[in-house]
């Protein structure tokens, strides 16, 4: 039914990309993530989005909320640099947008023109939402020329097969597959068992992660991560796999320390994922 073996995700992937930092490093040589998202009521989703990027090493995060009252400042990471949402694309490497965006008027007009981004892009929520209601901006996406990563969870990868959610989850091979072919992208679907399948027919499965991260802002850590590591020239497809395993992992550590899976938080998951890309 599938062609071509997949693979499990293991950190032994991603063994010749773990080099030691030169001492002589400067922050340019760990690239400039933009994250786009944020509207009224879901600023902390591309907040989280951004902590994350900063947690796996980018060198610069820039935050662009479309909320009109978005605090100008993350207390808990003061480190972003907020700007206007349009503004984000031009300061930024790597581009991750959805997280919290939204699907009003601004919300499309913004991700189209994060469609035409020149670099790597990372597509989650209500930008796979969007896209999946929109044949304009699908169109845009099948004509971009450089790399794009997808994060659907089940819904989200019905919406853009125009499918349901329990034929996706019947099938969640077949499914990576079919949505890394439409798009010429990189797909992570997430879930108990995240497939990751590439454009080339690859697709490996990975086992870290627990119950502990069904809840809201889990998917928009996964986003920053997977941003974090294009931004430092990881290949895409190395930085979607690893992103996910580490995403597992951190929150497995976490349960193992009896945080979670009850109340475990996205924020905890980032801190415990850095502890373990410096374990790495
Ligand atoms: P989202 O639905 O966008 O918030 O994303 C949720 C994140 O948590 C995804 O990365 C899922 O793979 C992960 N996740 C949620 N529930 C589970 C589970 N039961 N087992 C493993 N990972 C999960
Ligand atoms: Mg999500």
């Amino acid at each position: 039914q599938h062609d071509g073996a997949g693979r499990l995700i293991t950190r032994s992937n991603f063994e010749t990309l773990l080099t030691p930092r030169p001492r002589n490093s400067h922050k340019g040589l760990y690239g400039d993530v933009g994250i786009v998202g944020g509207a009224s009521g879901m600023v902390g989703a591309a907040w989280i989005a951004g902590r994350a990027a900063l947690a796996l090493g980018a060198g610069r995060v820039f935050v662009g909320c479309l909320a009109a009252d978005a605090p100008a400042l993350d207390p808990s990471a003061v480190e972003l640099m907020m700007r206007r949402a349009d503004e984000v694309p031009s300061l930024a490497s790597v581009l991750a947008v959805g997280p919290g965006l939204g699907q009003h008027e601004p919300a499309r007009a913004l991700l189209k023109r994060c469609l035409a981004f020149a670099g790597p892009l990372v597509l989650d929520a209500d930008a796979l939402n969007l896209i999946g209601t929109d044949p304009d901006l699908e169109t845009l996406l099948l004509a971009r020329p450089h790399d794009t990563l997808m994060t659907p969870h089940p819904a989200e990868a019905a919406r853009l097969l125009q499918s349901t959610t329990a034929a996706i989850q019947a099938d969640r091979v077949a499914t990576a597959k079919a949505l890394a072919r439409r798009y010429r992208a990189h797909v992570a679907l997430k879930g108990c068992g995240t497939v990751v399948a590439h454009p080339d027919g690859a697709w490996a499965i990975n086992t870290s992660g627990n119950p502990g991260m069904a809840v809201a802002g889990m998917g928009d850590a996964l986003t920053g991560f997977a941003a974090s590591l294009l931004a430092q020239q990881w290949p895409a497809p190395m930085a979607l796999e690893a992103a996910v395993h580490l995403h597992g992992a951190a929150a497995d550590a976490l349960v193992a320390n009896g945080v979670g899976p009850v109340g475990l938080r996205a924020s905890e998951v980032i801190d415990a994922a850095r502890r373990i890309r410096n374990a790495w």
